[in-house]
């Protein structure tokens, strides 16, 4: 507003000035300079970007505070350590290292591993992230960073350090392969003084410069930036397994009051797949539900509730018609049967309370961490997804639409099947397999759950009723009593409903 007002009182003394016929031309030179400076200086040309030095503002982060990843920490201390024995790889005309690539999943502690590197190294930090450096202006990125590395020398020499970490997270914005995008000329320029500004590096500076890289993707990368000699260090920096989620939930929930009854470890396998910025929500969000309830210690459940709403979101005020509300308590009760049956003890909670897209859930207890699976763990799992769809036939005579995310994922598992070369067609090759057969191969997989499923809620028609009408006036039925009240099912094994060829193809 205020610069519209500006430009047009502009005008307006350019228009009186001239009508009394004074020249213009010496304010119009000076003014067009003035704009082009501005112009300049907005683009990152003229100015220097001011890049965040955090090791002061944001605290000082330690190795200590990153739980999990030991592997990964590991390996970084020992980068590390190669630059703290600058003398002892001098003499040995051991080249410095330049540059530390950490790859995995969003969350999972790439900033902090920087952070925690560059207080390990009494170093300044630096950091950035690619899209920073992506401009329409060709020359602009490359500019940037050059003034990037550039301010990373002066900020140690001010500070009397001898290191510098610059970190670039979601490198891969910057250091794409060249010549993908559509205004390649700039994205290569970019990455181009990014390569040049890394060959720069050397044991012989004043300052030591340390490039630390994240990235979600680096497939994607060129190869230019791999290739030994840049990125020579490439740290995976994973999802935490269980031991991992311990440690991360005991680190965020240092600070907070816990109740007698938590159990860290009860939460810390439920959450197999979280990543360490999901545990830390998950810890913040029990602490906001135990102030809801005016408690002064966080309880378990208020964990339990809170694992739920990291995964599904909050919970709505939406609340679907009676019939509707029926057949969703129906449906999950179909789900957390076959469950039962597949895999006992495994539910460990089912509610119709509406969060995120969902109207209602089932949610399983992870086994422990796993990293293969085996053709009966997946059939099983697809027995899970069908279940509602078949309960929702038998009890009220009809599908509905709720169960296409099931299939979605029904389909997606025994896609993996026939891939991992599990099914009947053995081992097979993608591209020259035909799409009627992969179909014809998935129909027939989901086929036999679905038959081995309609067989065992058949037999627990009665019970599928009485856990409904208990869901229905409860809301959520927890695991335990779940399994109190399911007692009363004959256990099913499943070897009792192996399927003869009665399969249709
Ligand atoms: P992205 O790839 O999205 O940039 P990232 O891997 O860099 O994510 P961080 O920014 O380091 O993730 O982590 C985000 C937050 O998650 C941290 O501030 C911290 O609270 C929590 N966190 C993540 N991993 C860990 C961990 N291993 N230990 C403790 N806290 C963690």
């Amino acid at each position: 507003m205020i610069k519209e007002i500006g430009i047009g009182a502009i005008l307006a003394v350019f228009i009186f000035l001239l009508f009394q016929g004074i020249n213009l031309m010496p304010l119009i030179f000076f003014f067009g300079m003035l704009g082009a400076v501005y112009y300049l200086t907005q683009n990152g040309i003229i100015a220097r970007k001011n890049y965040k030095n955090i090791s002061k503002r944001d605290g000082i982060i330690t190795f200590n505070e990153i739980g999990g990843q030991k592997t990964a920490k590991k390996e970084l201390l020992e980068a590390l350590d190669f630059i703290i024995n600058e003398e002892k790889i001098k003499g040995l005309g051991i080249r410095p290292l330049k540059g530390i690539l950490l790859i995995g999943p969003p969350g999972t502690g790439k900033t902090l591993m920087a952070k925690a590197a560059a207080n390990y190294i009494d170093s300044v930090f630096i950091t950035a992230s690619g899209s920073e450096f992506i401009e329409m202006y060709a020359g602009v990125g490359a500019q940037r960073v050059r003034q990037l590395f550039k301010t990373a020398r002066e900020e140690a020499l001010k500070k009397e350090k001898s290191n510098a970490v610059i970190f670039i997270d979601e490198i891969d914005v910057l250091a794409g392969r060249r010549g993908q995008h559509q205004s390649h000329l700039e994205y290569d320029q970019t990455l181009n003084q990014l390569l040049v500004e890394m060959d720069g590096i050397s044991v012989d500076d004043q300052v030591r410069l340390l490039l630390i890289g994240a990235t979600n993707r680096p497939e994607i990368l060129d190869p230019a930036i791999m290739r030994p000699g840049r990125f020579d260090r490439v740290v995976k920096v994973d999802l935490p397994d269980k031991e991992g989620r311990i440690h991360i939930l005991k680190l965020h929930t240092k600070n907070k009051p816990l109740d007698s009854d938590v159990d860290l470890e009860i939460i810390a396998k439920e959450t197999f797949g979280f990543s360490g910025a999901h545990l830390e929500s998950l810890t913040n969000e029990a602490a906001i539900l135990a102030l809801r309830e005016n408690k002064n210690k966080i309880q378990q459940k208020h964990f339990l509730e809170a694992v739920d709403k990291v995964i599904m979101g909050e919970k709505l005020d939406r609340k679907p018609k009676k019939d509707e509300l029926y057949r969703v308590a129906v449906h999950e009760t179909g789900h957390a049967i076959i469950s039962e049956v597949v895999r006992p003890g495994s539910v460990s909670a089912i509610t119709i309370t509406s969060r995120g897209n969902a109207l209602g859930y089932m949610r399983q207890t992870p086994e422990d961490d796993m990293y293969l699976y085996t053709k009966k763990y997946i059939e099983n799992q697809i027995a899970v997804c069908m279940a509602g769809a078949c309960a929702e036939q038998l009890i009220i005579g009809d599908k509905s639409t709720g169960s296409s995310n099931d299939f979605e994922q029904a389909v997606k598992l025994a896609k993996k099947i026939i891939f991992s070369g599990l099914s009947s067609l053995g081992v097979v090759d993608k591209e020259n397999v035909s799409s009627k057969t992969i179909h014809n191969e998935t129909k027939a997989i989901l086929k036999k759950q679905e038959i081995f499923v309609n067989s065992v809620l058949e037999k627990n028609a009665s019970v599928i009723n009485k856990l409904v009408n208990i869901l229905l006036d409860q809301e959520k039925i927890g695991g335990a009593q779940f399994k109190k009240l399911l007692k009363e099912i004959q256990r099913t094994k499943i070897k009792d409903y192996e399927i003869e060829e009665r399969i249709i193809y």
